[in-house]
């Protein structure tokens, strides 16, 4: 019998109702984790959705983690990836970020079971260079999905092919919403489109029910709180403090605007730095999203749509910009009372590494654990609370180093990033050991970071950018084991099982021809 059979029948004797706040991406994505884990379990879940009050209708790149939710759901991707006109992600390129370093562009490619062989000399090379030795540092020749990505090949590996490919996805959030809308109802989930106006506590001030504006009251035994930046439950119901990165992270609004598709879509986001930000370009099956992430402090609104038209080529087009604000930072308690918040809610991080879905997905499944063992119990509840402030401080940090380390000058915005002094421990630590040519790996493992970005993605980050001491003046010439481990050999004979990523794409007959 599975724990979760076991400890969900010793939380409570009754049946178990779960109320959702939001129909957005995160209340969708909960309510079917809920229904796959626990709906045979008499759990009934209902999820209130404002027929009026519309989703945020941004959020269209994943981590790999969204492949495992999709199969931990058994469904296809050839169900759902043409429905939500999706395209495959292994990687994300950075443009622009670190010009001073002489570099033009770098990746962040997602890691791979065939990386096992490479992981290890690139780190190795990486400290080599950081000795002053001319070796080969780009995260892209050292990862396999680095190599896929420069050639426009898709993830797909033949089933003789014996390496596991880790990828993400691009995928339109509102076809998104919709389909896992309609498979939490074919799971059972209650769907009520019902704006919530009130919210009834017991004594202790838990939430006893939230009431509708036409009067209906819907009494829960838990609440989870997908009400978006609104936060109705866990920050204007219970008050739980909220708070701010905005001393770390200077991000506070975006800017969307679509483009045409690309014939050939390529197999990674682009993160593409401008004056106050960073522009996304996500290619979709019929069109490629774009959005400036900015700081309200250094461009207005208007400034900013001008930027995004010029860099799109969009000057005279008439194309609607969306315009949006971000509340940057976390709830103090992501589980408060009988109330938990996922989602926007709960948090936000800005989207570079596009892990908001991540968190709203490793939450919900966390939680469940954590339910599953002791019910509302205080001790489970501070746990849960311990490891999603952990999660989302360590996201911030990996975030905030692509801002610290810039080496741009155009701006006061980039300047201003970079003497930013509002930097964690843990982040002050790892700039520590690189810069003093220390061992990277034992640093992310003393501090516990793999659950978050391990140590390859540091390294793709920081030798990314390039941040490395002047070279030695003398050479040896030796000593570089992307030349002596054989790994472009491996990875030319890999490539070779891979497809171009739109033939891949059209054998679902999307719109890519
Ligand atoms: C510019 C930008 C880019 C982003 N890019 C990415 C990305 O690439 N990858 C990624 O993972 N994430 C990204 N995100 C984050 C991502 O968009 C969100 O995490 C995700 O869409 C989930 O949003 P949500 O469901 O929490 O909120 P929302 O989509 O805002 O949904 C809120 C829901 O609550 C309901 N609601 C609100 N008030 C009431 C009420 N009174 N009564 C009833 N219902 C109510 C609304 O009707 C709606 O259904 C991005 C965010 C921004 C701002």
């Amino acid at each position: 019998m599975s724990l979760g059979a076991v400890d969900l029948d010793n939380v409570d004797q009754k049946r178990q109702h779960f109320v959702i706040l939001g129909g957005g991406t995160a209340g969708w994505m909960t309510a079917n984790l809920l229904a796959n884990r626990w709906g045979a379990k008499g759990v009934s879940i209902t999820l209130v959705e404002s027929p009026s009050i519309g989703i945020i209708g941004v959020g269209e790149g994943s981590t790999p983690t969204l492949a495992r939710f999709f199969s931990d759901l058994g469904i296809d991707e050839q169900d759902w990836m043409p429905e939500c006109n999706a395209t495959y992600k292994v990687s994300i390129r950075f443009e622009g970020w670190s010009p001073g370093m002489g570099v033009h562009s770098y990746a962040h490619p997602f890691i791979s079971q065939l990386d096992t062989f490479s992981e290890r000399p690139f780190h190795v090379n990486c400290r080599t260079r950081r000795l002053g030795l001319d070796v080969v540092t780009s995260p892209s020749e050292f990862l396999f999905n680095g190599w896929l990505a420069e050639r426009g090949l898709a993830p797909q590996r033949p089933p003789n092919f014996p390496f596991r490919v880790e990828y993400g996805y691009h995928f339109d959030s509102a076809l998104l919403g919709e389909f896992l809308k309609r498979h939490a109802l074919q799971q059972g989930v209650d769907h009520r489109a019902l704006e919530v106006t009130g919210v009834n506590q017991h004594d202790d001030g838990r939430i006893q029910s939230v009431i509708a504006s036409d009067g209906t009251t819907l009494e829960g035994d838990f609440f989870i709180d997908c009400s978006g930046f609104r936060s109705l439950l866990i920050q204007d119901t219970l008050k739980v403090p909220f708070d701010s990165f905005g001393d770390n992270l200077f991000n506070d609004a975006a800017v969307a605007m679509p483009t045409m598709r690309a014939n050939s879509p390529p197999v990674e986001t682009r993160a593409t730095a401008l004056s106050a930000g960073w522009v996304w370009s996500i290619p979709l099956t019929h069109r490629t999203g774009n959005g400036y992430v900015y700081s309200s402090r250094y461009k207005d609104a208007d400034q900013a749509e001008t930027e995004l038209r010029q860099h799109l080529g969009l000057m005279d087009a008439d194309v609607e910009a969306r315009h949006l604000k971000m509340r940057v930072g976390q709830v103090r308690e992501h589980w408060n009372k009988n109330c938990l918040a996922l989602g926007l809610s709960g948090g936000a991080i800005e989207p570079i590494e596009a892990t908001a879905l991540h968190l709203v997905q490793t939450g919900a499944e966390i939680f469940m654990d954590h339910y599953e063992e002791g019910g509302f119990s205080d001790a489970r509840r501070g746990a849960y609370n311990a490891i999603a402030s952990e999660r989302f401080e360590r996201v911030r940090d990996y975030i905030v180093a692509h801002y610290k380390l810039n080496t741009r000058d155009d701006s006061d915005y980039w300047r201003d990033n970079r003497s930013n002094m509002h930097l964690s421990e843990s982040l002050r630590q790892i700039l520590d050991v690189w810069y003093r040519g220390g061992d990277l790996t034992a640093e992310i493992e003393r501090q516990q970071l793999s659950s978050h970005f391990g140590t390859t993605s540091w390294h793709c980050l920081l030798a990314g950018y390039g941040i490395f001491p002047p070279l030695a003046p003398n050479q040896p010439g030796e000593g570089d084991l992307l030349e002596s481990s054989g790994i472009r050999t491996m990875f030319e004979g890999s490539m070779l099982n891979f497809r171009g990523h739109a033939e891949v794409l059209s054998r679902w007959q999307s719109p890519m021809g």
